[in-house]
């Protein structure tokens, strides 16, 4: 994908623009391949080995499915996006076909071959799939005047190519309807790409808190996420056999333009019953689940039951690897079981992710896993906890029972039992195991600095570190490594040992993200962090900015106040969007900001009058601050360098922090 990767902000995929190829800092075997990526060892191979050796995974029946009802397929699926970009591209995935190269788990590998497939596919006469064509699916239900489109992929110019594909095969028809499962991009985020080819107001179906969740949810933390999200989707590397193959749910969310539509018809309770373009529907609202506002819905006249992303054909997350708050592994069986009971003639069931089911019985026996899966990994991690175990014994302990464990649909491709479990402890006991040699640690670095002096020094460390990777024992070899290098993040050859364990670590990994996540700590390892020089493109996602609350930005803004520099200073200050008529005071006071919606109070220090579009401008960096304020864009009763100052105060976040040294 070129010199191009992404962030995460607000949750959605952004381009950066990157400088050239990064400067080696570690030297490399003669094994690497292109991006330094070490061999698979003979400790892989076998580990590997071992596991196609467990599982069937010769069994047909997911192929069968992920194939029925084919109707059309191009070759290569080769989507444009903005500004001369790739959108999407399959062709890049082409490599993974036939049995698994040495260097990717095996089971993995069959999970990347499914997802692989794409093209228009028939679940049922009058229900139609677009897969492949991004992370997520677009599904299309037969109305009486048109399509009603559930989940318009994460991009414009992906959902546009579906439509496309589907037009090619039905002719031309329009979009009568359109229905948003739940509040995560790759659901609603390409929906400006279906809307051309809807007449007049349609209506829009989406779970309650709908927007709010979709603009807000990574307002705070996004820049983060964002960061961390590059490891978790393996963004820097390449798609081959030693880097990116899948990230479990899917290939990677599409790049390209993001945007929404609000509502006009919400879900709100269960069973909720509603016609669209002549189709009934029953829909089950499950709020709190996999997404915050997510919703799931059954056709009675096709027996076809639709699980958004409550059910997968994975073992979903209880905690993402990007960071999020943790979900309710009981809510979500919960919500699993409440389907069971409601829709239990289902013939067809189809999802959000990955490909249908067909069959009563095997529909029954699927669902039924899924809620068991959670709620397996919540009560054992219960029971333990309750006996006086900590995360991580838990973690090392749990597997899935032999009646769950070997069924595809329950396998860790994304979630793993080990990250799901930690994400229950969290939920119920949150960060602290009860040890108080854990309560107030050193931060890393100091910490390794005296780990690796009291363990004789770097060198006689990494000579026995070399014992223990030689001996294929790479978890530990990556925890002492660890703090070899966040005790001198300059020690070339412990770093180029330690992104060679993780090589390991990643081919062994059966989760999607796993992988992801060690190969992209060996990549930068040996390549280093981000270009610093590179800006966000925030302009692919000016709809979906501009359809955030104004209260959450505020939220954010008072998240940047820089703590130390604001101790002892007051501040009162009048900020009036003329444009959506609202009108907050912000206050700043002990270092905290704070901000109310309310008429100008005349004892503000500086009024300001500005524009939503040019406030997130300013917030997001895409405007600067002192061109702003000292410039005429700005209608500003009172002091502007009382201004300049506030704004003076608040700090930059970093979107390229280093991860793998300090
Ligand atoms: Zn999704």
């Amino acid at each position: 994908m070129g010199r191009r990767h992404r962030l995460w902000v607000l949750g959605l995929v952004f381009a950066v623009a990157c400088g050239g190829e990064p400067t080696p800092t570690v030297e490399v075997g003669p094994d690497a391949d292109a991006q330094g990526h070490s061999a698979p060892t003979s400790a892989t191979v076998a580990a590997n080995a071992a596991v196609a050796e467990a599982l069937p995974l010769e069994d047909p029946v997911d192929f069968e499915d992920a194939e029925r009802g084919l109707l059309l397929r191009d070759e290569n699926v080769e989507v444009a996006g903005p500004a001369g970009s790739a959108s999407w591209n399959t062709a890049e995935y082409a490599f993974i076909d036939g049995q698994a190269p040495p260097s990717v788990n095996p089971s993995l590998w069959r999970q990347a071959r499914l997802n692989n497939l794409h093209g228009l596919y028939e679940v049922v006469p009058g229900v139609y799939q677009v897969r492949g064509y991004d992370l997520s699916n677009l599904t299309l239900i037969e109305g009486q005047s048109g399509w009603i489109v559930v989940d318009p992929l994460t991009t414009a110019e992906t959902a546009a190519a579906a439509m496309e594909l589907a037009a090619r095969h039905f002719g031309a028809r329009k979009v009568s309807a359109v229905i948003f499962t739940h509040s995560h991009v790759d659901h609603f985020g390409g929906v400006s790409g279906v809307m051309p080819l809807a007449e007049g107001e349609i209506p829009i179906v989406a779970p309650a808190g709908f927007v709010e969740e979709a603009t807000s949810e990574n307002v705070l933390a996004g820049i983060a996420m964002a960061r961390r999200a590059t490891y978790m989707y393996g963004r820097r590397l390449a798609r081959s056999e030693r880097g990116h193959v899948d990230s479990g749910l899917g290939k990677t969310p599409a790049y390209g333009t993001v945007g929404i539509r609000s509502p006009n018809r919400l879900v709100d309770r269960t069973p909720q019953e509603m016609t669209l373009d002549g189709v009934r529907f029953v829909f089950q609202y499950a709020p709190e689940s996999e997404a915050p506002a997510e919703l799931t819905f059954y056709l009675p006249d096709k027996q076809a039951f639709c699980g958004a992303e409550i059910v997968s054909h994975t073992m979903h997350n209880l905690y993402t690897l990007r960071g999020a708050k943790v979900r309710d592994a009981l809510r979500w069986a919960g919500y699993v079981d409440e389907a069971l009971r409601l829709f239990p003639e289902a013939e067809v069931m189809f999802a959000s992710h990955h490909w249908p089911m067909w069959g009563n019985a095997r529909i029954r026996d699927y669902l039924a896993k899924q809620r068991d899966t959670y709620k397996f990994i919540h009560d054992q991690t219960l029971r333990f906890a309750n006996q006086g175990l900590t995360p991580k014994e838990i973690a090392d302990r749990l597997e899935l029972p032999s009646t769950l464990a070997p069924s595809f649909p329950n396998r860790g491709y994304y979630g793993t039992v080990r990250h799901n479990s930690r994400a229950v402890y969290q939920w119920y006991f949150g960060w602290y195991d009860a040890n108080p040699a854990h309560l107030n640690p050193h931060p890393p670095a100091q910490e390794a600095r005296r780990y690796v002096e009291y363990m004789g020094g770097a060198a006689s460390v990494l000579e026995r570190a070399q014992v223990s990777f030689d001996e294929g024992d790479y978890r530990w070899v990556a925890t002492v490594l660890d703090h070899v290098v966040f005790a001198d993040p300059g020690n070339a050859e412990a770093r180029a040992l330690l992104a060679r364990t993780y090589d390991q670590l990643g081919y062994q990994a059966e989760s999607g993200p796993w992988r992801d996540v060690y190969l992209s700590a060996a990549y930068e390892l040996r390549h280093g962090g981000p270009d610093p020089g590179e800006a966000l493109s925030l302009a692919i996602a000016a709809e979906l900015l501009a359809n955030t609350p104004m209260e959450r930005f505020l939220e954010a803004v008072a998240a940047r106040v820089k703590g130390e520099e604001a101790d002892g200073k007051q501040m009162k200050l009048n900020f009036v969007f003329p444009d959506v008529g609202e009108s907050y005071v912000l206050t700043l006071e002990n270092a905290v900001l704070r901000h109310r919606a309310a008429e100008p109070d005349p004892d503000a220090s500086v009024t300001v009058r500005i524009t939503k579009d040019l406030m997130v401008r300013l917030m997001t960096g895409q405007a600067g601050i002192r061109e702003v304020v000292m410039g005429d864009a700005l209608d500003i009763e009172g002091s502007r360098l009382e201004l300049l100052s506030f704004f003076g105060l608040l700090d930059a976040p970093d979107p390229t922090f280093a991860i793998v040294w300090p």
